[in-house]
């Protein structure tokens, strides 16, 4: 069956791009390894398809997947979240022109921008996006070409209005880009709400399961999206057949999966609120979260992300982090095994001493879909090895 816009999350998720294959009537499309096609005589393409770089079927079914769930025309998938996002800055900047971005940016974003970019003539500055007349006053100093924006940002949990930053780059002549991977299509979904570009770390929620590592750009307008899809060709950080497939396999469960986040990313919120070892729970499914309001007009529901400062300083931290046995101990988030991260010195390493630094009393939990019970006890286990 064939999806339509007018259906529901989940129902496009299982069936946008993914037609049973017609000669055997499988109803899971067949993985394609092939890297090229034989030709009806020179130039007889079938369907288009002439060598791997340029177009796979099983890259085309999540493409076509991600563009459904993501309410754009578009998607083009890459062999990383980075890769995406470089695919998506060198197809649609050019040398002297300006990004403006989170101040809490993931730091392989800004590591690329300022570290690999830059170089290259690209220019960026970091502001704090909930202060809307600061990004209005960086975005007019500047040539700039993308206003970039995470929310919820990573790892300090921040909601910043999508759709306020929209005519905010619009004024200005610039492009919205969003990066939604912590929110994943299911919460939110940026182009909707005014966004010209959504990218992922399909590696996280999208993909789900931790084991596949991809990204994506996914676009409304048909010119952005050549010149996006011309950079996927002549570069070539495409991602493989089996990364596809994988990817493809998780994102139909994307919907389910994000209800069993969310309900149990809002219970260890509500839990490590009432803790004395902690100092602030950043969690935007809470009241008291200054994003709230904004977050619930915004996104169906808060997602399993939740940041943790400790009264203990970095010491309770750290001990905390290597204390868990349900949570592991490791980078990434978005899959259904619960992590545990300390920012400062693993997924921000390379931002530390920057103004984009993560407090060092800060633990960033990617709550799993396990029974929240063993992920409760499991927290409470390590919380009494704080000295
Ligand atoms: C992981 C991540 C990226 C980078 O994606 P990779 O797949 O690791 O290259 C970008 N943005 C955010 C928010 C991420 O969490």
């Amino acid at each position: 069956m064939p999806a339509s816009e007018n259906q529901g999350f989940n129902t496009r998720a299982v069936h946008a791009g993914q037609e049973f294959e017609p000669r055997t009537g499988a109803v899971v499309p067949p993985l394609h390894f092939s890297s090229t096609y034989a030709q009806d005589g020179i130039g007889g393409l079938r369907s288009g398809y002439e060598y791997g770089r340029g177009g796979n079927p099983t890259r085309d079914a999540l493409q076509v997947q991600l563009a459904a769930l993501e309410l754009g025309t578009h998607a083009y998938s890459f062999s990383s979240g980075l890769a995406a996002e470089d695919a998506l800055i060198r197809a649609l900047t050019r040398p002297g022109d300006h990004i403006v971005l989170g101040n809490d940016a993931y730091g392989g974003t800004y590591r690329l921008i300022s570290r690999v970019l830059g170089d290259w003539g690209i220019g960026n500055t970091p502001v704090d996006m909930a202060n809307l007349d600061m990004v209005r006053d960086a975005v007019a100093a500047n040539k700039t070409r993308f206003l970039w924006v995470e929310t919820p940002s990573n790892p300090l949990m921040k909601i910043t209005d999508i759709a306020a930053l929209a005519d905010i780059a619009h004024d200005a002549g610039a492009l919205l880009v969003v990066d939604n991977t912590f929110a994943s299509p299911y919460l939110q979904t940026p182009l909707a709400l005014g966004a010209d570009v959504v990218v992922h770390s399909t590696t996280k929620y999208i993909g789900g399961h931790s084991d596949v590592v991809g990204g994506a750009v996914v676009v409304k307008d048909a010119e952005l999206a050549d010149k996006i899809g011309f950079v996927q060709f002549a570069v070539g950080a495409v991602s493989g057949p089996m990364d596809a497939f994988l990817t493809t396999r998780g994102l139909k469960t994307l919907g389910v999966r994000m209800d069993r986040h969310s309900e149990n990313g809002q219970a260890v919120a509500e839990w490590l609120l009432e803790r004395p070892e902690v100092e602030a729970v950043l969690y935007p499914g809470l009241p008291t979260h200054p994003g709230h309001e904004l977050a619930k007009k915004q996104m169906r529901k808060f997602g399993g992300m939740v940041s943790v400062q400790f009264k203990g300083g970095e010491a309770a931290a750290r001990k905390v982090a290597e204390s868990t046995s349900v949570f592991t101990l490791a980078e990434s988030l978005g899959g259904i095994e619960s992590l545990m991260n300390y920012p400062s010195e693993m997924t921000h390493a390379s931002v530390k001493g920057t103004e984009l630094a993560v407090p060092v009393n800060l633990l960033r939990l990617s709550c799993g879909i396990e029974d929240v019970e063993d992920l409760i006890a499991d927290l409470d286990r390590a919380f009494s090895a704080i000295p």
